[in-house]
């Protein structure tokens, strides 16, 4: 099977080796993006979305957000103009519900199938192969695409109908958000108490309060590396998506509506494009301390 790959950014690329490295024929391509390393690994290089779409069997996307995959699916030379009917597109971008909805009906008429499949997991996840996939969408696409997405991910769980991915994925960014910044608050707290932090992490990390979140942002936190990792403007994307999907269905999200603001308020400071740990940036401001080794 021929495969194609769009997106090749700070997920797009590590999913894209992995690829590769099972052995599969990929044809990448990236509108501003460079992706020479991939074609070094043996890649066949794309020209256009339309381009990857036309050698492919079954064609990856990875890009920011809804527009971006509006603009590579049915924009100008996009994959609705290259791909042949029974082409399967699988998108892994993390976009508002309502819009992969949008996307897999207007190829449905090109009888081109989309399933959505957006990931948890960030960066080290996306390198090792390890990341967690939601899909949505058809039941015999999903099939033929599970074994490939199996060679990205450790939890391929087909979760509903198309959109369902992205709704989960949704919830999945909720909890992330709130999470950092539980810990942050928390680990400001300890440390302007005088408690070191790193001791804090070592004593409470094995309890009830202990999370994945806590053991990846804690360790960058400590050494102050917010070298993204995911983006706080991603996220707030996420964020947005998850308050415009919620007041669509009449669901008030106050805790989510709080923790947007917090990543507002560290967009206006200049840290849109730090990792999203930097929640606790906001929080040691507050506070006048920094957690710190
Ligand atoms: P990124 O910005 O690093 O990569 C996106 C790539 O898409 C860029 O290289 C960009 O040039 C390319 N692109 C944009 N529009 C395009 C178009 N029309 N045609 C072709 N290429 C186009 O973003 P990322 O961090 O890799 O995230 C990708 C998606 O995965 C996002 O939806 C994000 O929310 C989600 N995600 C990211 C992480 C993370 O930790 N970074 C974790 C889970 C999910």
């Amino acid at each position: 099977m021929n495969i194609g790959f769009i997106g090749i950014g700070i997920m797009g690329r590590p999913m894209a080796k992995n690829l590769l490295k099972a052995g599969y024929a990929l044809t990448v391509y990236d509108k501003f993006a460079q992706f020479d390393d991939l074609v070094a690994l043996g890649a066949k290089p794309g020209t256009s979305n339309k381009d990857v779409a036309a050698k492919s069997d079954l064609i990856i996307t990875m890009l920011p957000n809804s527009p971006n995959v509006r603009d590579a699916v049915l924009g100008k030379d996009g994959v609705i103009d290259g791909a042949k009917p029974g082409t399967i597109v699988v998108d892994m971008s993390s976009i508002a519900p309502g819009a992969a909805q949008e996307i897999c009906a207007a190829l449905k008429e090109k009888g081109i199938v989309m399933i959505d499949a957006p990931v948890s997991g960030g960066e080290p996840k996306a390198i090792e192969g390890t990341l967690a996939i939601m899909v949505g969408g058809d039941e015999k696409a999903f099939a033929t695409a599970k074994p490939i997405l199996e060679k990205m991910g450790s939890s391929v769980v087909r979760v509903g109908d198309i959109g369902a991915g992205n709704v989960t994925k949704l919830a999945n960014q909720i909890i992330v958000a709130l999470n950092i910044a539980a810990v942050s608050e928390a680990f400001v707290l300890a440390t302007k108490a005088g408690v070191k932090p790193e001791a804090v992490f070592n004593a409470i990390k094995g309890g009830l309060a202990g999370s994945t979140v806590m053991n990846a942002k804690i360790p960058m936190i400590l050494d102050g590396n917010f070298k993204p990792g995911f983006r706080i403007e991603l996220h707030i994307k996420d964020l947005q998506n998850a308050l415009d999907t919620g007041h669509a269905l009449n669901v008030p999200l106050p805790l989510t509506a709080n923790i947007m603001e917090t990543m507002q308020a560290l967009k206006t400071d200049g840290m849109a494009v730090n990792d999203h740990s930097a929640i606790v940036r906001y929080y040691e401001k507050l506070a006048k301390v920094e957690v710190r080794k």
